[in-house]
């Protein structure tokens, strides 16, 4: 089927009650990985690609593969811009085919991120693109978003019932403890914060980061309103663990095939693991 939009997908879950992951798409072999994952849970899926990936495969490359995998499948398929820090990137997205963009204009003064954030809306809007904002400076690292732990700073409530009157964005991306990349100890969730966020926005939240935060964790903010998981490290991870292995027991192998396939296959069991936590498997 064609690409749908992510507000469809998290309406949807918004009245059962689950979450829907949004997987990073990076190469071929996790794109391919994602859908095998969904298909055999039977899970809608979004597949996002952040800036950092964009310059690596090329954005027509992206688009084409993406939209090839959800032609070629019964599962509803988000494609979605992750992390967007510049107007004229999202514009780009929209214009390639993408269904939702993310515009981050969190490291901005608040009335900037609220006049950017608009001028996505005004364009995504009219051609059916959903639209995800941010609110607070999530940690650690992802891609050339980097923000250091003293100035990572938690999602004000009030501040996030402003944006959400002044910029109606379709889902907002809140910062309560997780953090990008892979974590040092083990991350502590704000759960007080995360419900007030939620009780004063009533938007679906996404939570960013969540590679390594436990799975009683996530369960426990799905069921406070979290809509949308974003999962990049564990898959980077099971991938080139897998790769490594398969390297490391045949060190003469010179097909790139023997070796990248490996990784999709750990993807794969990796993404379905967390489709089934987040509740959206037979949801498709
Ligand atoms: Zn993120």
């Amino acid at each position: 089927m064609a690409l749908v939009a992510v507000h469809e997908l998290l309406a949807k879950a918004e009245q059962k009650g689950y979450a829907v992951g949004a997987f990073n798409a990076n190469n071929m072999e996790i794109i391919q990985a994602i859908v095998k994952a969904a298909e055999l849970e039977n899970a809608p899926v979004i597949m996002q690609a952040s800036q950092g990936a964009i310059s690596y495969a090329g954005l027509h490359y992206i688009t084409g593969m993406v939209k090839i995998a959800a032609e070629n499948t019964a599962i509803p398929i988000a494609l979605h811009l992750d992390h967007g820090t510049d107007f004229e990137q999202v514009v780009k997205c929209i214009r390639s085919g993408f269904s939702s963009v993310m515009f981050d204009g969190s490291k901005l003064p608040l009335e900037e991120n609220i006049k950017i954030t608009n001028k996505v809306l005004e364009i995504a809007r009219p051609v059916g693109v959903s639209v995800e904002g941010e609110l607070g400076k999530i940690g650690g690292t992802e891609d050339h978003v980097t923000v250091s732990d003293q100035e990572a700073m938690f999602t004000d409530p009030e501040e996030a019932r402003y944006f959400a009157e002044k910029a109606p964005v379709d889902s907002l991306a809140v910062a309560i403890g997780t953090a990008h990349g892979q974590y040092k100890g083990e991350p502590k969730l704000d759960f007080a914060r995360l419900e007030t966020i939620r009780s004063l926005t009533g938007l679906p939240i996404v939570l960013h980061g969540s590679s390594g935060v436990p799975d009683e964790a996530v369960s426990r903010a799905i069921s406070l309103g979290v809509r949308k998981v974003n999962i990049d490290t564990n898959i980077r991870e099971a991938f080139v663990w897998a790769m490594r292995k398969a390297m490391q027991d045949k060190p003469e192998e010179i097909d790139p095939r023997k070796i990248l396939g490996p990784g999709r296959e750990a993807a794969v069991e990796l993404i379905r693991e967390k489709i089934k936590l987040f509740g959206s498997s037979g949801q498709a």
